[in-house]
């Protein structure tokens, strides 16, 4: 196949021919436009008319085979953002034989990875919807390695954080707008197209009010994984025998001021005897913020996108995110989400203005900016009297733009006092011992037996076997659940035991079938699965 490409890269001819006679081919995973991800060989993409092309020749494949539902409404998402209307793909078709009147074909041969950014200017959407599920998208395809090259399909310009797009693979990412001057057909040789969802954490609002995602399928471990990748590519090694402990205040200076910034710094290096430096997207290069982070024993922040970098966080560390004037902590859950995931082993505390004197608000701004001068002037007073922002739809709801660009003088003994419930000596990546969570495997050999005493009395001696997986863990505490169901009915007795066996009597019936369930579990909620339901008959 390398072969293939090759010479699809030396011999044009062929790669044309190839083209006319075989056409595109398409094979997808995923049983929903949301879900799916394609990899094509032969797609092409009118960079006049802005399209994807799809050829038809004898030796063409297009799994799924959807029909007129590949627009209902799209073949798939190309960002990872759920079914967003501004992210949808497909393409147009036509016959193989209408390449003779077509632009000749330009053909791109390196395996390329095709999608969009959501909102490349945010460092949140950069890392959550962007550089993570590209990251794991290019894991999942074995020729999604370092040599692919990206194209970015949302028209934006590179960006602010162009420089983190690039670190993911070793051929420079390329925009829809640089496309044209690539030629007027594009063909690529093998392309996916589409991003993994699976580990994105938080939906922004569009449908209902924002917060974590219903069914979160990423840890902390793969987010590490990312991260450690992220940090060799940007040359930062991590100091394992770190000499001093300190605190980082990641601070913004456009906007959502801390307003007593050098008070805050100095309560901190005060109460938890630790210099305490303070860190801005515009003063510090990318690379120097990932550093101080990835050995900091706590990270404090205003809300928003800067807070995304508590993935560099070490374990054991501690995030206090700050929180303006009437913006409840509760609705507003993307860091708190990341740090809470499991195996992120970070400590995570809210803390919230909750002093109207205390907080600065800009109502004369422009409304992008939180101003509310346009709205008319009853709805401005509501907004200013108003005490919580009400939850609310992404993305513009004024009353929130309104709160969350104040200005907050911070309540330094009401801050520390919050702190001090979690962190309650020393804040820090205290060097833990591996504990990731494995579950237990079945119990083996069940095996029960009754008696019958008398016509009223019956009992069931129930044992099993440790789990198979057992004999090479150390576990500091095994238990057993055992359920015990009359046949034909809807309830059961459940029992948490020590051992591996135990004599049922109580409400067990003389000539009776029972079904009985047993599972391990380790550590208290690492539940394993069922064994084989077991036929007991009393
Ligand atoms: N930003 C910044 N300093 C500021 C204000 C914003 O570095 O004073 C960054 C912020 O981290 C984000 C981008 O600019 O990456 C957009 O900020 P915005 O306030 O629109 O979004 P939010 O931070 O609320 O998600």
């Amino acid at each position: 196949q390398s072969q293939e490409l090759s010479e699809a890269q030396v011999d044009y001819h062929a790669a044309l021919q190839a083209l006319v006679e075989n056409g595109t081919r398409m094979v997808c995973t995923g049983r929903m436009h949301t879900d799916r991800i394609c990899r094509f060989e032969s797609l092409c993409y009118s960079t006049e008319a802005e399209e994807f092309v799809y050829f038809h020749s004898n030796s063409s494949v297009m799994l799924p085979n959807l029909g007129s539902r590949r627009f209902q409404p799209a073949l798939l998402d190309l960002s990872s953002v759920e079914d967003h209307n501004t992210q949808y793909f497909n393409f147009v078709e036509l016959p193989a034989a209408a390449l003779k009147f077509m632009p000749k074909p330009v053909f791109v041969p390196d395996v390329a990875l095709i999608a969009n950014r959501f909102n490349p200017d945010n460092l949140m959407h950069v890392f959550h919807d962007d550089l993570l599920p590209i990251y794991y998208t290019m894991q999942q395809f074995s020729d999604l390695d370092l040599e692919a090259r990206l194209f970015f399909m949302e028209g934006w310009s590179e960006g602010v954080h162009f420089d983190l797009y690039k670190l993911l693979s070793n051929k420079q990412p390329l925009l829809r707008e640089e496309l044209k001057s690539l030629g007027r057909l594009l063909c690529f040789t093998k392309s996916y197209v589409g991003l993994s969802k699976i580990t994105t954490w938080y939906q922004y609002g569009f449908v209902q009010p924002q917060g974590p995602k219903a069914n979160i399928l990423v840890s902390g471990n793969e987010i590490r994984q990312f991260t450690k990748f992220m940090m060799q590519k940007l040359n930062i090694s991590l100091e394992e025998s770190s000499s001093e402990e300190y605190i980082v205040v990641f601070s913004r200076t456009i906007n959502r001021l801390i307003l007593n910034e050098a008070e805050l710094i100095l309560a901190l290096a005060q109460e938890f005897q630790m210099k305490t430096i303070s860190v801005s997207l515009e003063e510090h290069s990318f690379s120097d913020i990932v550093r101080l982070i990835s050995n900091a024993s706590m990270l404090v922040s205003m809300h928003g996108a800067q807070l995304v970098m508590s993935l560099f966080l070490p374990r054991g560390a501690t995030v206090v995110e700050l929180f303006p004037y009437a913006i409840n902590p509760e609705h507003y859950t993307p860091y708190k989400t990341l740090a809470t995931l499991p195996g992120m082993d970070l400590h995570y505390i809210a803390w919230q203005n909750t002093a109207r004197e205390d907080t600065v608000t800009y109502p004369d701004r422009p409304w992008d900016q939180g101003g509310i001068a346009h709205l008319d002037k009853a709805e401005q007073e509501r907004i200013i009297k108003s005490t919580e922002v009400p939850q609310h739809l992404c993305c513009r709801n004024p009353e929130w733009m309104f709160r969350a660009y104040q200005d907050t003088k911070v309540n330094i003994p009401s801050l520390i006092h919050v702190i001090r419930q979690t962190v309650k000596s020393k804040p820090g990546p205290r060097k833990q011992k591996w504990s990731g969570s494995l579950y237990p495997g079945k119990v083996r050999d069940a095996k029960c037996q009754a008696s019958v005493q008398g016509t009223s009395e019956a009992k069931l001696a129930v044992s099993w076997q440790i789990p198979w997986n057992l004999r090479y863990l150390k576990v500091r505490e095994v238990k057993y659940e055992v359920w015990i169901q009359e046949q034909g009915e809807n309830t059961y007795m459940p029992y948490i035991l020590s051992h591996q066996n135990h004599t049922f009597s109580e409400n067990i019936k003389p000539f009776t079938i029972y079904l009985v369930w047993i599972r391990c579990i380790f550590n208290k909620n690492l539940l394993g699965p069922f064994a084989d339901v077991l036929l007991c008959s009393t």
